[in-house]
């Protein structure tokens, strides 16, 4: 009902702006983006040459995210907005088709990169796993496209964005270098990385992880019983030190978990909370998309060696 009144109030609204031109109000671009880990890539870049209004905070998952009316007015007086799209912030598409349709276009990130290097899925309606940031690469890209629309919006300020492009760039490329390091710490073995819900398979693939989520691809469907059973057999078989709970989803189902495999008569730790698709507080090291990644490995690697 909350969405349906949204849309509604989205309609009434629309006509009446749609003669807003790209222009930057106050000298200033409005950019309203989805997901924490998108808004620290666009303050990075767009640093404070924008208006930035990052619609999720810390902790919040976006596949169950609804879009507020605050929101939607947020969305509609914005000169740009960036979000993830294959289908990960899947309660905000409908909002994000009729934005589309009627004024300007929402860029979606993902469904910019190549389709044939992505990982399939059933799950989303865009057939594609949209964790998509967990390869570096991947969010290089993003980086490189919220650059690219930032100089055509205000190519008066393009000087600003292209150095901040390349230094940002830098410190992803740095990151990088120092994650493989610490990875290689982990006997090859030992890399299987179980958590609360499947948003690890990007990086699994980068880095020579096996990757199960208890809970699939969305936080949208709740993890059986079944599920559980059939996981802490695979804890066992597999001799599996430490499962992992998520920041932005409910620990219950990893603590079934555990408990499945301790009335089985064996033991796994809770290695600790991995960020997946909310990074953490504001202020705080794993409030950067760059703190996070590397608490994530640190916390994976101490728990699993
Ligand atoms: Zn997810």
């Amino acid at each position: 009902m909350k969405t349906i009144k949204t849309l509604f109030t989205l309609l009434l609204i629309i006509p009446f702006l749609s003669c807003k031109n790209d222009t930057p109000s106050n000298g200033k671009l409005n950019v309203v983006t989805t997901t924490s880990m998108i808004t620290d890539l666009v303050k990075n870049i767009g640093g404070n040459h924008i208006n930035l209004k990052g619609l999720m905070g810390s902790g919040v998952d976006p596949h169950l995210y609804k879009a507020s009316e605050g929101d939607v007015t947020k969305l509609v007086n914005a000169d740009i907005i960036f979000y993830n799209g294959l289908h990960l912030e899947g309660k905000l598409v409908e909002v994000f088709e009729k934005m589309g349709s009627q004024t300007k276009t929402p860029i979606a990130l993902g469904e910019e990169l190549d389709k044939n290097t992505l990982i399939g899925s059933d799950y989303f309606a865009s057939n594609y796993d949209p964790h998509v940031w967990f390869n570096i690469d991947y969010f290089m890209q993003f980086a490189e496209k919220v650059t690219q629309v930032l100089i055509e919006k205000d190519p008066e300020n393009e000087d600003h964005y292209t150095s901040n492009h390349t230094s940002y760039i830098n410190k992803l490329v740095a990151l990088q270098t120092k994650l493989e390091g610490i990875i290689e710490t982990l006997p090859k073995e030992k890399r299987v990385l179980v958590t609360a819900h499947d948003a690890f398979n990007y990086f699994g693939k980068a880095y020579g992880f096996e990757v199960v989520g208890l809970q699939g691809l969305s936080t949208a469907t709740e993890a059986g019983v079944q599920d559980v059973q059939k996981l802490s057999t695979f804890i066992i078989e597999k001799n599996i030190k430490a499962i992992f709970v998520e920041s932005s989803v409910p620990k219950r189902t990893i603590e079934a978990l555990k408990a499945a495999v301790k009335s089985k008569g064996h033991d796994v730790s809770i290695g600790g909370t991995l960020y997946s698709d909310a990074l953490g507080n504001a202020g705080t090291i794993e409030g950067t998309y760059i703190g996070m990644f590397e608490y994530n490995v640190n916390t994976i690697v101490n728990a699993l060696k």
